[in-house]
């Protein structure tokens, strides 16, 4: 199937929002940047969803080295990012305690995680691979936001 692109055709940026079906897979990606847009109050951030590679000897002696992701958002001009919280392995947002629960960048955040498929934002990623971080350059892989040595690997 063929996605329907927004904007004109060969506009490359405009392919550069996912559709909801891909967007999940896409934040899940392991290296995930992308910029969320709401369509009513026009306001946005951009968000770094990374899978955690780092675990504390605990865990690793316990065998708890689990499938989590680290949530990032983007406060300042100079790539700033901070930490929000993470994705745990059942699926579920949680914030940091470092974090105010009540600031706008984590509410958007768990509201958009919640909503993922919802048409209310928009959902631009950042022109890199998901997974990898590689610069996305074919049609294709820029409308899935993964590129396709990637997601050869299914
Ligand atoms: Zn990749």
């Amino acid at each position: 199937m063929i996605a329907p692109l927004l904007g004109v055709a060969g506009d490359y940026r405009a392919r550069a929002q996912l559709i909801p079906e891909y967007r999940r897979d896409f934040v899940l990606g392991g290296n995930a940047k992308f910029t969320v847009v709401s369509k009513t109050t026009f306001t946005r951030f951009t968000y770094h969803v990374k899978r955690r590679s780092t675990y504390t000897r605990r865990e690793m002696r316990e065998d708890k080295c689990e499938d989590m992701f680290t949530v990032h958002v983007l406060t300042g001009a100079d790539s700033t990012y901070t930490h929000l919280g993470f994705i745990v392995p059942e699926g579920a947002f949680k914030h940091t305690y470092r974090m105010r629960p009540d600031a706008p960048s984590m509410i958007a955040f768990a509201w958009v995680w919640k909503h993922l498929e919802s048409d209310q934002f928009e959902f631009w990623h950042a022109g890199s691979c998901g997974r990898c971080g590689r610069e996305l350059t074919d049609p294709e892989s820029i409308q899935r936001g993964i590129g396709p040595i990637c997601s050869e690997k299914g």
